[in-house]
């Protein structure tokens, strides 16, 4: 077949660099090292312009304006800090409730747990068999005291794609603040916040062919400035609302991995949803028990989540060591614990442990698919 194997199918985990990424880097390492904080001479001068750069190739991607986003560490820590935040400012006002989903990242989903200790009111609405949050069950979680909420974009581990503007909308209409982890939505999904009154959002750059250890915080520049306190305090950086010397080599990668998605996200899009649908079709042709969860409609164009009946994970992966796929998804994998994104769905503890994650990428191709196919039907059809 002349294919490597394995053949990596788990490109929401994390994805390669971009050679194009790791070459706009390169230099910021070693040449161009300054700090951008060090205004008094060339090295300070290139470094921060290097940020602003990055931070426009970020705002023209989202259809937003630069001032409007700040660089962290990962989506782990924009969604921390805006949740964070967020109960810290409306408690200090009085009787706080805030909605999230039951199908968030635990990024999302632990930090609501902590502001609820904090004594935040806390919903979080359930979703349909498909795996979508509908308007109408948030609606119903609204409460006089309603101040924040925050709702996935694209589901890491099913893939489904919420209904944010609709979410969003009804937010803005009532006075909310709404929030989106768009982490898992970003270069596979368009999105235009000029369209979506989404406040804040947050990204990752090891998603969409950047580094690890960088992400992004957006917030709209029309809510006041004293809304959003720091997470990190210190030495002032990033005009004040995160701390630390910036790190320049990564922000820089997030900047290209943007502009690259700006070319050539639409054509991605769908070549993935017709290698996913070839994979998917493969498979259903020859193994009638299989089961995708999560819409197929509405839904990233890179996954699929697929249950094996009677193969649960411990018997399946070893049987399949020329496939990179994940149980459930990565941030639970490593910790043995069946998925409450698969329960929230309705699936039952045997079938989620019978549940595999196919994500699909930029280094995906049709003969790895057909392999792959070929792969999972002669296991499975043993
Ligand atoms: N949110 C979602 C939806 C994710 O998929 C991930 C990564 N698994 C994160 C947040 C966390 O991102 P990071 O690794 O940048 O902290």
């Amino acid at each position: 077949m002349g294919l490597s194997t394995p053949i990596y199918f788990d490109y929401n985990a994390t994805t390669p660099v971009d050679p194009r990424v790791l070459e706009a880097m390169l230099p910021y390492f070693t040449e161009h090292f300054g700090n951008p904080s060090s205004q008094g001479h060339q090295w300070g001068w290139s470094a921060s312009r290097a940020v602003e750069k990055a931070r426009s190739q970020i705002a023209e991607l989202l259809s937003t304006k630069s001032n409007e986003w700040t660089f962290t560490s990962g989506a782990t820590e924009s969604n921390n800090w805006i949740i964070y935040k967020m109960a810290e400012y409306f408690l200090k006002q009085g009787p706080t409730h805030f909605i999230t989903s039951q199908i968030e990242h635990p990024s999302v989903a632990k930090a609501f747990d902590l502001v609820e200790k904090m004594g935040v009111q806390v919903s979080r609405v359930p979703c349909t068999r498909d795996g979508l949050v509908e308007l109408e069950a948030f609606k119903q979680a609204i409460t006089p005291h309603t101040r924040f909420a925050s709702i996935i974009w694209v589901q890491n581990e099913i893939g489904t794609i919420q209904p944010i503007k609709e979410l969003s909308a009804e937010c803005k209409e009532r006075g909310i603040l709404f929030h989106s982890d768009a982490t898992q939505a970003v270069g596979k999904i368009n999105i235009d916040l000029t369209k979506a009154h989404v406040d804040f959002l947050s990204l990752s750059a090891h998603k969409i062919y950047g580094p690890k250890g960088v992400g992004a915080l957006f917030h709209r520049h029309t809510l006041g400035r004293e809304l959003l306190a720091p997470l990190l305090v210190g030495g002032n950086q990033e005009r004040g609302l995160r701390s630390t010397t910036s790190n320049v080599p990564g922000v820089v990668g997030l900047g290209k991995a943007c502009e690259i998605l700006n070319q050539e996200m639409n054509s991605e899009i769908e070549r993935m949803l017709e290698l996913r649908n070839l994979l998917f079709k493969g498979l259903q042709a020859e193994l009638p028990q299989l089961q995708c969860n999560g819409c197929l409609v509405r839904r990233s164009p890179n996954n699929l989540s697929l249950t094996f009946k009677g193969y649960p994970v411990e018997r399946l992966l070893p049987l399949l060591p020329q496939l990179a796929i994940s149980q459930g998804s990565a941030c639970h994998s490593d910790q043995g614990a069946s998925s409450p994104i698969l329960k929230a769905i309705g699936l039952t503890p045997k079938e989620s442990q019978e549940t595999f994650r196919f994500s699909l990428g930029r280094g995906t191709t049709e003969s790895q698919v057909s392999a792959a196919t070929d792969i999972l039907i002669n296991t499975l059809k043993l």
